[in-house]
């Protein structure tokens, strides 16, 4: 089954005890489906094309960024405003000839995600939301494949195998996604550049282990990584009876689009209480100076791009300088996406401003529909 090419390429996977030939015929006529090419996906891509694993998926709807390259070692440079998943099937493709390689330039979602999961043999999450990992683990459930999961956030990191070998399955641990702007994304939180490598070479460790059926694999345990300290801790998981998805009377039987996080990665926001402003009305407001403008941004994003006039008040200290806006007067608030800005409209409601508006799609609304010579990040 193996071409002498490939018997050369894999020469230290055919002379490893237990893995051998045998090993490696089963890598090849096996399928991944890989959700997210960007911190995790980048060196999961990378080491399953290596490995040789046959059939590689890799969903992505996003394009690269220029923040994206601090940590996503897929892409270079001239890759910056191109569509990740059609990048990476080409890097990875040069890496590895004898592979084949499906992108799909698109987001997760209810329609799609069945679909497309049921092609493969296992499915392993490189995704940086809530939205996409119910999905991906819901979708998993249904079709009846295992989940290799991952996430990371700040110093910190989480993995596991789900739904394998009657395991636990995500929602046995999580049985319900946290509540839209409960979470900050990465952008807002910020994530140690060489983290997700540690993450993703466990998952990946994980998968070809399933796949080759070697080992002793994470289903029911969540291992977790501190980078600050150096140190890992493992934390039992067990099949819960009463999870809405793999419990004994399950309540979940189809897929469904959650809306959680993050402002960064859909560009809207999520709370249709918040009252909204387009950012060409915004630009006839601040015509008539008839309005306060706050930047509830990070320091370090105004640096890279501002609409003029704005206070800056990062949404964490908005609390404590709740005085130095005008109440009688009309506020708007925006961030980069618009999903903190709401958060911040929220606050300002309930401490009795009277007219608060978001700014519909944030700066990057304002880029898109007003200003396009700002810095886009
Ligand atoms: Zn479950």
């Amino acid at each position: 089954m193996l071409s002498q090419n490939e018997l050369a390429r894999y020469g230290r996977h055919l002379t490893l005890p237990e893995f051998g030939v045998d090993g490696q015929e089963r890598l090849k006529a096996s399928s991944v489906l890989l959700i997210g090419a960007g911190g995790l996906g980048s060196p999961l891509g990378l080491y399953l094309a290596a490995a040789g694993v046959g059939t590689l998926g890799i969903v992505d709807g996003d394009v690269v960024e220029e923040s994206n390259l601090q940590r996503q070692v897929l892409f270079t440079t001239v890759d910056v405003g191109k569509s990740k998943a059609e990048r990476a099937a080409v890097r990875l493709g040069e890496l590895n000839p004898y592979i084949v390689i499906h992108p799909y330039n698109l987001w997760l979602s209810a329609d799609n995600a069945l679909e497309i999961v049921a092609k493969y043999d296992l499915v392993i999450d490189g995704s940086d939301n809530f939205s996409t990992r119910y999905l991906a683990s819901d979708a998993c459930v249904l079709t009846g494949k295992p989940y290799v999961y991952g996430s990371i956030f700040q110093f910190e990191g989480q993995a596991s195998v789900f739904h394998y070998n009657n395991g636990a399955c995500y929602r046995c641990l999580f049985p319900e996604p946290p509540p839209p702007g409960a979470v900050p994304s990465c952008a807002e939180g910020g994530v140690l550049g060489v983290l997700p490598a540690m993450i993703a070479s466990i998952q990946a460790t994980e998968a070809i282990k399933i796949l080759t059926g070697i080992g002793e694999t994470l289903s029911g345990r969540l291992l977790h990584y501190d980078a600050k300290g150096m140190r890992f801790r493992e934390l039992k998981i067990a099949r819960n009876p009463d999870c809405p998805m793999c419990g004994d009377h399950p309540t979940i039987t189809t897929l469904t689009d959650y809306n959680v996080v993050c402002d960064d990665v859909l560009g809207e926001s999520k709370d249709s209480t918040v009252k909204e402003i387009s950012a060409p009305e915004l630009q006839a407001l601040l015509a008539q100076n008839d309005v306060q403008l706050v930047d509830v941004r990070e320091p370090f994003e105004r640096e890279i791009c501002r609409i003029d006039h704005s206070l800056a008040i990062p949404l964490a200290t908005l609390k404590d300088q709740l005085d130095t806006l005008d109440k009688s007067k009309a506020v708007v608030c925006y961030c980069k996406g618009g999903g903190r800005s709401a958060n911040a409209c929220q606050e300002l409601d309930a401490a009795g401003f009277s007219e608060v508006y978001n700014l519909r799609g944030g700066i990057l609304g304002w880029i898109d529909q007003v200003d396009s010579s700002l810095t886009r990040y």
